[in-house]
């Protein structure tokens, strides 16, 4: 909590001293945080690694029914996923990442990249080091970074009420221990199970439409009357019927 007021103090001080100086600086301050510094206003035509950390930071924001590709490349998709995030926050939307922007994704993420209101442990209650599921460790933990941004944007959009992962990645035989579908992709860790919370079921398989799961389950699909499954399968599959999804 310290280090998040901390955290805060800093994007303040940054804020005013752009102000002070009377144009729009690049983002070039050094800035207080473990994950990830950007280095530079970032707009369409950008291309590099720093789109990529951009864009999973934005791909919860993809427009209702889209998914963004985390590709390097700030293309029309990218500047609308940022001017949505931009919206969402209050900040001006112009589609351009500076440091108004990088200062509120630096808000919203840990020192370990995952955003402040879920964790890595969350996404992942099987074993301790992501391995054993349908993909690398690597891509699987990197796969539920990605999916806890999704479920920021979505859990902001629902009022900022909590959001209860149940379940995550797993492993194959966690995802056997589970009675899991053979294909399921918590195997791949880009899936998520959400529990009721403030938000009923149908609340979360509704409202997952606008924040870039190409998988969502719900209501009324066999095996998900207690959760809603939100994934990244490779092409469009909603199914909620109890929620006229
Ligand atoms: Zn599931």
């Amino acid at each position: 909590m310290l280090r998040r007021t901390l955290r805060f103090v800093i994007s303040f001080v940054m804020v005013m001293a752009g102000m002070t100086a009377g144009v729009a600086a690049t983002a070039g301050t050094a800035h207080a945080d473990g994950c990830y510094t950007w280095s530079r206003t970032l707009k369409q035509g950008a291309t590099g690694a720093d789109v990529t950390q951009l864009q999973i930071r934005v791909a919860g924001y993809p427009g209702t029914g889209q998914v963004l590709a985390i590709d390097g490349s700030y293309g029309p998709a990218t500047a609308a996923a940022v001017k949505r995030f931009q919206a969402a926050y209050g900040l001006s939307a112009d589609g351009v990442a500076g440091p108004q922007t990088f200062s509120k994704i630096y808000a919203l993420q840990d020192n370990d990249c995952t955003p402040i209101h879920f964790t890595y442990s969350e996404l992942n209650r099987c074993n301790s080091n992501w391995s054993g599921g349908a993909v690398s460790a690597a891509t699987a933990k990197s796969n539920a970074l990605r999916t806890m941004w999704k479920l920021e944007a979505l859990r902001h959009a629902l009022g900022d009420k909590p959001i209860r992962v149940t379940s995550g990645f797993r492993s194959k035989s966690c995802n056997s221990a589970v009675g899991g579908a053979s294909n399921s992709r918590h195997m791949y860790g880009d899936a998520a199970d959400l529990g009721v919370s403030p938000h009923s079921l149908c609340t979360l398989a509704k409202a997952a439409r606008n924040h870039g799961f190409n998988g969502i389950l719900g209501p009324g699909y066999p095996g998900h009357n207690d959760h809603t499954h939100v994934d990244h399968r490779p092409s469009r599959y909603w199914s909620a019927p109890t929620c006229g999804v």
